[in-house]
C-alpha cells in the first residue's frame, strides 16, 4: 500500500484530530503518503484532498473538532456519487481510505469497500450508539462536559429547592444521559431503552420531598421527548414548577479528555495496520480495553445496548 487517506463525516466528536494525527503518523511511520479529505463525502465527490504531512497533524491533539470538517452529504446516498469518489481517490493513486464517523458514515464506508475500494471505519461519536465497540470516540468528553454542567445546575437547584430538568443529547441512544446521570447523583434518568411513565417520575419526586430533598435532577436524553415538552408533562400531572436546561452543542466541544485521545490513537493505529493487512470493510472498537474489529454488516446487525445494571442502580442510590 503507498497511499491511504481519511475522512470525518457526520456529526463531530471531541478525539476525532487525535485519530486523523494517528492515522497520518502512523501510515508515515510506515512509508505511506496520507491524503486527508475535507468535508468528508462531500470533499470525496468535489476533490477537496489534500497531502498530509507530519506536521500537517502537529498541535491538533488536544483539539475538539475536527481538522478536516465534516459534513453531510446527500448525493453520496447514490451509486453516481460513490463512482465519482472513488475516482477523486484513484487519480491520486490512492488505495484505502479511513472515514471516523457513525453509523451513517460507516454505511458509506461499506459501499465503497462493495465496490472494491478498501475502507476501515473509526466510531466518532458522542452518542456511544455504534455497536462493536464499548466507547466511541468522544463519548467521554462529552460525559466530562454534562457532568460539568450537572454540578453546576446542582449548586443553584439546592439553594432555591428546585426541580431541574436537565436535557442531553445521544440521539436514539440513552448512553450519555445514563452515565452522567449515574455520575451526577441525578434523581431521576429518562432514557429512550426504558420505559419510564410519568407517574413514576412523580412519586419519585415526592417521596424524595417527603425524606426532605433539597432539590430533584433529572436527566431527560433527546431520544425520548425534548426537556420542555417533559417540563410540559410534568407540570400537568403534578402542578410542579420545573427549570429546564438544554445543554445542546456544548456537549460536542472541547479538548478531549486522556480516555479518548488514547482511544483515538489505538482505534486509528489498528485501522492502518488492517490496510496495511489487506484488509477492508472493517469497523474497529474496543472491547473490555482489547481492539478488536468487525465487519460493518456484523456492527449493524448488533443492536446496540446500554448497561441496564447501571440503570436499577442510579435508581437504588437516587432514592
Ligand atoms: P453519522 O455518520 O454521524 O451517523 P449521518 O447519518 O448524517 O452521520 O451520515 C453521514 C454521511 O454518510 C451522510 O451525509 C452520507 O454522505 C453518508 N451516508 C449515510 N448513509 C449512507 C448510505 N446508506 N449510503 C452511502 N452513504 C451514506
Amino acid at each position: 500500500m503507498k497511499a491511504i487517506s481519511v475522512l470525518t463525516s457526520g456529526g463531530d466528536s471531541p478525539g476525532m484530530n487525535a485519530a486523523i494525527r494517528a492515522v497520518v503518523r502512523k501510515a508515515i511511520y510506515h512509508n505511506i503518503n496520507v491524503y486527508g479529505i475535507y468535508q468528508g463525502y462531500a470533499g470525496l465527490i468535489s476533490g477537496n484532498i489534500k497531502k498530509l504531512e507530519l506536521g500537517s497533524v502537529g498541535d491538533i491533539i488536544h483539539r475538539g473538532g475536527t481538522m478536516l470538517y465534516t459534513a453531510r452529504c446527500e448525493e453520496f446516498k447514490t451509486l453516481e456519487g460513490q463512482k465519482k469518489g472513488i475516482e477523486q481517490l484513484k487519480e491520486r493513486g490512492i488505495e484505502g481510505l479511513v472515514v471516523i464517523g457513525g453509523d451513517g458514515s460507516y454505511k458509506g464506508a461499506q459501499k465503497l469497500t462493495e465496490h472494491g475500494f478498501p475502507c476501515i471505519g473509526l466510531p466518532g461519536t458522542i452518542d456511544n450508539d455504534i455497536a462493536g465497540t464499548d466507547y466511541t470516540i468522544g463519548f467521554n468528553t462529552a460525559l466530562h462536559t454534562v457532568l460539568d454542567s450537572i454540578d453546576k445546575i446542582r449548586d443553584t437547584a439546592t439553594s432555591h429547592e428546585r426541580t431541574f430538568i436537565i436535557e442531553v443529547m445521544g440521539r436514539h441512544a440513552g448512553d450519555i444521559a445514563l452515565w452522567a446521570g449515574l455520575a451526577g447523583g441525578a434523581e431521576t434518568i429518562i432514557i429512550p431503552e426504558i420505559d419510564t411513565t410519568i407517574d413514576d417520575v412523580a412519586n419519585r419526586i415526592r417521596q424524595g420531598q417527603e425524606r426532605g430533598k433539597k432539590h430533584t435532577i433529572i436527566i431527560v436524553a433527546e431520544g425520548v421527548c425534548s426537556g420542555m415538552e417533559f417540563a410540559k408533562q410534568l407540570k400537568e400531572k403534578t402542578n410542579l414548577d420545573t427549570r429546564v436546561s438544554v445543554l445542546g452543542h456544548i456537549q460536542r466541544g472541547g479538548s478531549p479528555t486522556a480516555f479518548d485521545r488514547v482511544l483515538a490513537s489505538r482505534l486509528a493505529g489498528r485501522a492502518v495496520e488492517l490496510l496495511i493487512e489487506g484488509k477492508a470493510g472493517r469497523a474497529v472498537g474496543m472491547e473490555k480495553s482489547e481492539i478488536v474489529d468487525y465487519s460493518f454488516d456484523e456492527v449493524f446487525s448488533m443492536p446496540h445496548k446500554i448497561d441496564e445494571s447501571m440503570y436499577r442502580l442510579s435508581k437504588e442510590l437516587s432514592i
